[in-house]
């Protein structure tokens, strides 16, 4: 019988898991094997109600989602676009929807379908459910007391540090980045645009208390500075490139910005940093 428990939020679940992850004996650490994870765990714990099938498809129009099982079956299925491409995207949407399989199943019965948005976007402004699976699949996949060792908070972090990290973890770089954003004591801002004008950002807690952040919901669109590599329309040949700005570019402060080249995805990502230098 599978008893109904209260929901554990999704820093529970992570923490949960990660202390079980970390005892398991000769565990190749990171990345962390979703795909294998989430069967385990979900028969361990639901041997009723299990995780039974993860497989990619063709999706139309949804990045990947929580099924219920057919009827004369068990369990659940995670199903995501084949044509993902990345394994650290692929690695990502896989630990989100095993977070709705652990969070939000019950109140789901019907299951659950995410958009790219959805998968990208950390922003509790954003939709909640959502923001609980990333919550979750960004806890499991990088925890902070191994990042804080690959990159300690007092540094500002350059490009290569945090890809070497996104690769430690199997993730996409936008996901390394958020996560460092959580814990840097750098003044640091994410900021993602498309067209000119920027879709969302995220700061760090210390930019944040500066008064450097975006506020993108529930406004006009804020289009990027013109003097921004944002605004350019370049293509660019490497990975990314880097500028250092005057005040009167980005929140009226001397900074530096790097344009992350990410071919994965339909925007432009500018990491702003505010420190002196
Ligand atoms: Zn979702």
């Amino acid at each position: 019988m599978t008893i109904l428990t209260k929901q554990q939020s999704p820093y529970k679940w992570a923490y949960k898991l990660t202390n079980i992850l970390n005892a398991v004996p000769g565990l190749s650490r990171f990345p962390v094997d979703v795909k294998l994870t989430a069967e385990e765990i979900s028969r361990n714990l639901y041997p009723d109600d299990p995780i039974s099938m993860i497989k990619g498809a063709s999706l139309p129009s949804f990045e990947a989602g929580l099924f219920k099982a057919p009827a004369h079956k068990k369990g659940w299925g995670i199903i995501y676009n084949k044509d993902i491409s990345s394994p650290g995207r692929l690695n990502f949407t896989l630990a989100h929807e095993f977070g709705h399989y652990l969070i939000h199943r019950l109140e789901h019965p019907d299951g659950i379908q995410c958009g790219e948005q959805d998968l990208v976007r950390w922003d509790s402004e954003y939709r909640q459910m959502e923001h609980e699976a990333n919550v979750f699949a960004a806890n499991l996949l990088m925890p902070l007391d191994d990042y804080r060792l690959q990159v300690p908070a007092n540094i500002k972090a350059s490009i290569e540090l945090i890809s070497q990290c996104a690769n430690r973890y199997g993730v996409s770089l936008v996901a390394a980045i958020l996560r460092w954003l959580e814990y840097t004591e750098s003044k640091s801002v994410l900021v993602v645009s498309r067209d000119g004008f920027v879709l969302w950002a995220r700061s760090s807690q210390s930019a944040y208390k500066s008064g450097f952040y975006l506020k993108t919901s529930n406004r006009q669109p804020i289009p990027v500075p013109e003097k921004s590599l944002a605004s350019e329309t370049i293509f660019l040949q490497m990975t990314s490139m880097s500028a250092k700005h005057n005040n009167d570019v980005w929140f009226g402060q001397n900074c530096e910005e790097i344009l992350i080249n990410s071919e994965l995805y339909d925007f432009k990502l500018s990491l702003i940093h505010l420190n002196r230098y």
